[in-house]
């Protein structure tokens, strides 16, 4: 066991590998193409020196941290193990098993795993043709639910609710029903499309947003994310916290992320230009994809085509069995790879 350690293998034997920051074709799971920025890395890695220690019982510091710097009360912000943990407490806190969670299909990979996790009834709504949520037929599949999801961006066609949209939407909703709002992309959507958490809260306190520090923070390996919520809601949210369950590690990444915001800014300009590109140049070659406003290009299913383009020999990119696939932005090595690949098996018309 001692020798074990000291080598630095694990005592199985098996050699700990780690993912490769910076591969151009790891195009599968929304990560950022950046590895932490130079301060964030410093921060993390002070923070190892006293993993010895606990960190804090409840993650006190940890939600003023976030509430100050995006100006709610405290009690209004729970952290969890990336989205994933806040969106499980939210369920875990407000839901019994058997009861209904409404969510548009296809959606995040994660909540079908969610909604058996916490023993609910997944109650599917298609998208529409252009890859949109069907609010009104999830208003409508909503009236026997507990939960109804909506992510804007949604996962994985990368659109975006139109602002009224969604109002009229809450509108419909029972005050006794909750709304997860997954923002798990909302930093690379434009200004003009977001809507502040402050102004949906105080008129619809049945919300929950769930925002993470996995996307456009470049931290999905950190595994934190947050909830913005009514106070009410946050209280009985907060009963169900995780006892030391947010790492000395998250508290410090964060916390050097706050203070680097230009930095990261410049960043999501970068995946965002790049996004840009990509879809502009696919265009050109006749290949439509869905009005993305995330880190990700959705190219709809035509037969198996899609499949079988990324057969994995190229850029790892995420199919689905319905023919589709969804494509990371990573950086330009990243793109024209994907352009390649996809040059090299349509050299005929695909539009
Ligand atoms: N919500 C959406 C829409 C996602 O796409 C993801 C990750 N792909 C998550 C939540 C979960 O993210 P994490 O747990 O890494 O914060």
């Amino acid at each position: 066991m001692t020798a074990a350690l000291s080598s630095g293998h694990p005592p199985c034997g098996l050699p700990l590998r780690l993912p490769d920051a910076e591969d151009p074709l790891a195009l599968e799971l929304n990560e950022s193409p950046f590895s932490p920025l130079p301060t964030v890395r410093a921060a993390m890695v002070r923070a190892v020196d006293s993993a010895n220690r606990y960190p804090e019982f409840l993650p006190e510091r940890f939600r003023r941290l976030i509430a100050k710097h995006l100006g709610f009360e405290e009690e209004q912000i729970i952290v969890g193990a990336g989205a994933t943990g806040v969106i499980m407490q939210v369920l875990q806190a407000l839901t019994c098993p058997g009861d209904r969670i409404v969510m548009a299909s296809p959606t995040f990979d994660g909540y079908p795993i969610f909604a058996q996790m916490a023993r609910l009834q997944p109650v599917t709504v298609p998208l529409d043709e252009q890859g949109h949520h069907d609010l009104d037929a999830m208003a409508d599949a909503a009236t026997d639910a507990e939960v109804v999801v909506v992510c804007r961006p949604h996962n994985p066609t990368g659109t975006v609710a139109p602002a009224e949209d969604l109002l009229r939407f809450l509108q419909r909703i029972d005050s006794g029903t909750t709304v997860l709002l997954d923002e798990a992309y909302i930093e690379f959507v434009s200004p003009r499309h977001r809507i502040h958490p402050e102004f949906l809260l105080r008129r619809f306190p049945n919300v929950v947003v769930v925002r993470t520090f996995s996307k456009a923070y470049g931290l999905a390996g950190i595994r934190t994310g947050y909830g913005i919520c009514a106070p009410a809601m946050g209280r009985a949210l907060w009963s169900m916290q995780l006892p030391f369950g947010a790492t000395v590690a998250s508290l410090a990444a964060v916390a050097a992320s706050f203070a680097a915001e230009a930095q990261l800014r410049h960043r999501i300009g970068l995946i965002t230009a790049e996004r840009d590109h990509l879809r502009s140049r696919l265009w050109e070659m006749g290949v439509w994809s869905a009005d993305t406003h995330a880190n990700f290009v959705y190219l709809p299913a035509k037969g198996k085509l899609w499949p079988e383009v990324f057969d994995g020999t190229g850029p790892r990119v995420r199919t689905y069995s319905d023919g589709s696939a969804r494509i990371t932005v990573g950086n330009r090595r990243s793109t024209q790879a994907v352009l390649a690949t996809i040059a090299a098996m349509l050299p005929s018309d695909v539009s």
